[in-house]
This record gives C-alpha cells, sequence and structure tokens, in this order.
C-alpha cells in the first residue's frame, strides 16, 4: 500500500529528503506522495521513513492503493531498474 499525505501536513519540508524513492514532492498547496513510487520504504528500510519523522503524523496508509508486500517489492526492483537505465545508456553513447 502507498501511502498518502492528508490535509493536515504543515508543509515543514521535512519528508521530502528522507524518501528514498523520491516518491514526494510539493503540491499546490501542501506534500503529496506518488504512489507509483512509494514502496512503503520496502527495500531500503523496515520502516515508512517520512512516518518516522513527520511532526504531525499525518500520513496514513492509502487505501486507494492497496498493495502486498511482494507487489511493493516488484515496484522497488522497477525503480531500482530505471535509476540504473540513464547509465547504461551515457555507457553505451561513449562507445
Ligand atoms: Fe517515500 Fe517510504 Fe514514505 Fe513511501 S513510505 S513516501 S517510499 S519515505
Ligand atoms: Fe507534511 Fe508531515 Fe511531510 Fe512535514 S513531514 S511536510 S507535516 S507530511
Amino acid at each position: 500500500m502507498a501511502l498518502l499525505i492528508t490535509d493536515e501536513c504543515i508543509n515543514c519540508d521535512v519528508c521530502e529528503p528522507e524518501c528514498p524513492n523520491q516518491a514526494i514532492s510539493m503540491g499546490p498547496e501542501i506534500y503529496r506522495i506518488d504512489p507509483a513510487r512509494c514502496t512503503e520504504c520496502v527495500g531500503h528500510f523496515d520502516e515508512p521513513q517520512c512516518r518516522q519523522v513527520c511532526p504531525v503524523d499525518c500520513i496514513p496508509l492509502d487505501p486507494a492503493h492497496a498493495e502486498s508486500r511482494e507487489t511493493l517489492w516488484m515496484k522497488y526492483r522497477r525503480l531500482q531498474a530505471e535509476a540504473r537505465l540513464p547509465v547504461a545508456s551515457a555507457l553505451q553513447s561513449e562507445r
């Protein structure tokens, strides 16, 4: 399950740099989480890092994005592969 930032967010900026998947960004009014990039920190940490640091506890699970741990792991693997792609492309173009 991806996580969700509620409108109780006070825009303290603390969670965004903690996300290992770059899933958190500033929205029109408050921060938001991209469900395509949130793995609940599976693959990186035992606990969701954004929840650990949020001072107002406004990051619940998003019921609209229910996912098993296996699905979250697959998402982590996809994100890792995507992160490596630009490097692979650059190496190929050097040949
Ligand atoms: Fe990022 Fe982890 Fe929070 Fe998901 S749970 S938004 S991956 S810090
Ligand atoms: Fe909002 Fe919590 Fe993130 Fe601060 S840590 S920006 S209050 S979601």
